[in-house]
């Protein structure tokens, strides 16, 4: 078996466990943001109904910000406030209703899961984190624990990028942070730290301190509630003697410290942890699109979406009518091979000169830099198209911004 790690990066005193859970608690209790999904869980008797709500919320809060998810949430709860109302929604709507939201495959995930539940398990949610896992699609180790210890009390930690950053300072680890031989450590450590009383307040006050203390650049460490537990803080306040034990490594052959080739940099104080390895950069994506517009009925201009394949990239939701081109085209071939593409979706002819350049939109999704090039095409009449093609529709701009659309259309639109 390998040799356990040095006493710096464990927590093996047990009335030390104790204190630190007693301070970030009571901390917890004074200081924790009001938020929906809270005080839904808090008060909410129905177990399922429970799981259900931390579920929901759990799933939103991936990638994306608290602030941004409250509206989405209420909205998402307003209308189905049960599984079973989930259930029964069709993929459009969920779509439009996470239209903004980005990473669409969350809110397709969450409503296939629902099904599941309601029609393989009565709808009732699977109450421990192994089973959660196990389960449902969509939930890995995180959401399960959120779930498990949040709703049913279940004494299991949870380890999100919150939870890595404040245990690596707290502990001093310096090694890659997205490494498996760190995740696994913090992972036992975040079982080890877990209140049995109250796992799930335990768990959200861990988060909320890297949320709103421990954060990655200009950490409050002077308003820290577990700073006496911070080995990180240690090290930058009283200097390198005084972390346990009384050598700092970051030579050696310690898995879980810095680096030799990067060690304690000085002017990052406690900021050197976590580490992570270089992220690779995200793949250049280019795009034509084609804002096609009529006049309507009433004078008012618009325009043609298109829905995208069921699977893959932003699956299901509408866009502009887009083609993505290959690398190193020249305007001219760029603008051409979007003219044959409208073409032979539209049926008849489109003259390339009658495409007119908008500009360039640039959106970041997780792994693309997608750049769209933005062409324009006003028409007189209506056009048929070929029912063997992708469903389309003309929609009015109110109509557009409440279908289900990605926010990189909407740039494309503005
Ligand atoms: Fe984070 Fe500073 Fe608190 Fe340590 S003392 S846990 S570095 S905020």
């Amino acid at each position: 078996a390998p040799a356990p790690p040095p006493a710096r990066h464990l927590f093996s005193d047990p009335a030390e466990v104790d204190a630190l859970r007693g301070n970030l608690l009571a901390w917890y209790d004074r200081c924790k943001r009001d938020l929906p999904w809270r005080a839904l869980a808090a008060t909410e008797p129905d177990a399922d109904r429970r799981g259900y709500a931390v579920w929901v919320s759990e799933i939103m809060l991936q990638q994306t910000q608290v602030a941004t998810v409250i509206d989405y949430y209420n909205r998402w709860m307003q209308k189905w406030p049960t599984l079973q109302a989930l259930a029964q929604a069709s993929l459009e709507e969920v779509n439009e209703l996470w239209a903004g939201l980005g990473y669409y495959s969350r809110g397709k995930r969450l409503q296939e899961a629902a099904r599941k539940v309601v029609s393989e398990f009565a709808g009732q949610m699977p109450r421990t984190a192994e089973d959660l896992q196990k389960l449902l699609p969509g939930v890995g180790r995180y959401t399960a624990g959120a779930i498990a210890s949040i709703s049913y009390g279940q004494a299991t930690g949870v380890v999100d990028g919150n939870v890595i950053r404040v245990l690596c300072r707290l502990r001093c680890i310096g090694a890659d942070s997205s490494s498996p031989a760190v995740i696994d450590r913090l992972w036992h450590m975040a079982n080890v730290l877990v209140d049995r009383s109250r796992p799930g307040d335990f768990n959200q006050a861990l988060m909320e301190l890297g949320a709103t203390v421990c954060v990655p650049k200009a950490p409050l460490c002077g308003e820290c509630p577990v700073k006496q537990h911070c080995q990180a803080w240690r090290r930058v306040s009283l200097g390198p003697a005084a972390i346990v034990p009384l050598v700092f490594a970051g030579v050696g052959d310690c898995s879980l410290c810095p680096p030799a080739t990067e060690p304690w940099d000085s002017s990052l104080g406690v900021t050197n942890f976590p580490r992570k390895a270089a992220k690779k950069p995200p793949r250049a994506m280019r795009t034509a699109t084609c804002v096609l517009e009529r006049r309507g009925c009433h004078g008012a201009p618009e325009y043609l979406i298109v829905q995208r394949p069921s699977s893959g990239l932003l699956a299901g939701l509408w866009e502009f009518p887009s083609l993505l081109l290959a690398h190193g085209l020249q305007e001219k071939k760029e603008r051409e091979v979007l003219t044959d593409h409208l073409q032979a979706w539209m049926g008849w002819p489109v003259a390339a000169k009658g495409l007119r350049f908008i500009g360039e939109v640039i959106h970041i999704f997780s792994h693309i830099h997608q750049t769209y090039v933005v062409y324009s095409l006003p028409l007189d009449g209506d056009v048929t198209l070929d029912p063997a093609s992708s469903p389309s529709r003309w929609v009015t701009e109110e109509e557009f911004h409440a279908s289900a659309v990605s926010t990189a259309m909407k740039k494309v639109l503005r």
